[in-house]
């Protein structure tokens, strides 16, 4: 096999993550029937979207959603906007939902979405039309009780107040409960914004526990200052921990006596760029070798890979992006003993609380701020100590176990609905 080939395979999300289901489900007593089903989603639509743009201009973009599996409940999970949108990558973001339903026990399956698009080059109009033309292409296999998106890299609160009013039009009925992730006044939930970043916290906590750090005066490094590395930068400074190192798609900072964070927050644009306005810039790649307690990848996926993970100086990795270590980085970041919380199990607080908004939507009553917060915790707590203590019996590595907690509740409800 040539080096390109492997480099290939070792950075296809999908094939990595096929590897993994397939050793748990292994590992857990599970037949390869259930692996054959629960290896590619049961139901991936392709959609091509024709948008008016400003200059008077049809221009014709590509969507996808996929549906995992659902066994366990209707399927459920974000929308993506970004240029680097492929089949391949909704496919394994679908199937990490369903993990982290799993993990964090909600009565969902996995899916996703994700258009082909550069939201950063686009007017307010012009994505406006996208997502409402997104939703009626979609809108025969999506629903409250079917599939429920929600915001993903590039997508936000107004994003998915537009997709709620596309939905609710065609189906001549209030739907709040279509999409999650929606403004507080239409239906959304309070703590939805920053969910992903609070779990994160939890899990930063319950891992520096374990390797005995103390979060005050630890050392944070976080690639990423979109939705969840911005929070997470904020929720980790008022903690008391020295934020050492920032990064954007554009550099990254660093200081070792730990960054200014109101300001940089203060900043930053709305897709969470603001090393532009420095000179004294580091690449992406440096960054993640920084010296420190925690390294957060809070961005895109496969960040570090067979050749970096060699350098990372961290004691605790925990994943808030999506995918941001490779199955040969977690390999080499276990063997040195740094503790790794998988994005599964990490990231895995926003979906709760999306799942926290629907039960709100359906109900029709609405929750307090602390309520939301003390019942994340509980949640998040919990599917730590569980992963945790799996990896620990099975002496398997931590995502590994991660997948062990997620896929065994799907594959239960596979079996007893006869589907295997
Ligand atoms: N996009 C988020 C994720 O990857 C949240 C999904 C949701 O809230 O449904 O976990």
């Amino acid at each position: 096999m040539s080096v390109m080939t492997s480099v290939n395979e070792e950075l296809n999300v999908l094939q990595s993550t096929q590897t993994v289901i397939q050793e748990a489900l292994r590992n857990l007593g599970y037949s390869n029937e259930f692996y054959e089903l629960l290896k590619e989603p049961m139901r991936m639509l392709t959609v091509r979207i024709p948008v008016r743009m400003d200059d008077g201009s049809v221009k014709v973009f590509t969507g996808y959603r996929a549906q995992h599996n659902d066994a366990a409940g209707p399927t459920k999970g974000g929308v993506r906007f970004h240029p680097e949108v492929s089949e391949e990558e909704v496919k394994a973001l679908s199937i990490w939902m369903s993990l982290k339903c799993g993990i964090v026990n909600l009565p969902y399956g996995g899916g996703k979405g994700g258009i082909i698009c550069d939201p950063r080059e686009m007017s307010f109009g012009e994505l406006e039309r996208l997502s409402r033309g997104y939703v009626r292409a979609i809108s025969q296999l999506v629903g409250p009780t079917k599939d429920i998106p929600a915001p993903d890299v590039f997508t936000n609160s107004q994003i998915m107040a537009w997709m709620m009013d596309e939905y609710s039009r065609i189906r001549e009925f209030d739907s709040p409960g279509f999409i999650t992730g929606k403004p507080l006044v239409l239906g959304g939930s309070h703590g939805r914004e920053s969910a992903t970043a609070k779990g994160v916290t939890i899990c930063i906590e319950e891992a520096a526990k374990r390797k005995r750090i103390e979060i005050k005066g630890a050392k944070v490094v976080i690639q990423g200052f979109g939705n969840a590395g911005s929070y997470l930068a904020k929720f980790m400074h008022d903690a008391g921990a020295k934020v050492v190192g920032i990064s954007d798609a554009y550099g990254a900072l660093y200081d070792p006596n730990g960054l200014d964070i109101d300001y940089l927050l203060d900043r930053r644009d709305s897709f969470g760029t603001v090393t532009k306005l420095f000179t004294n810039t580091i690449t992406n790649q440096e960054l993640l070798e920084l010296p420190c307690d925690i390294l957060v990848p809070a961005a895109i996926e496969n960040q570090i890979t067979a050749a970096n993970a060699h350098r990372i100086n961290a004691k605790i990795v925990v994943e808030a992006a999506n995918g941001p270590t490779t199955l040969e980085g977690t390999r080499i970041l276990t063997e040195r003993g740094i503790l790794l919380v998988p994005d599964v199990l990490a990231s895995s607080g926003g979906v709760t609380v999306s799942y926290f908004e629907w039960v709100q939507n359906n109900q029709g009553y609405y929750w307090t701020e602390e309520e939301v917060e003390t019942k994340l915790c509980g949640v998040l707590v919990n599917a730590f100590e569980n992963v945790y203590n799996m990896a620990q019996t099975k002496e398997v590595n931590m995502r590994l176990a991660a997948y062990m907690v997620g896929i065994r509740k799907l594959a239960e409800a596979v079996h007893l609905r006869g589907w295997v």
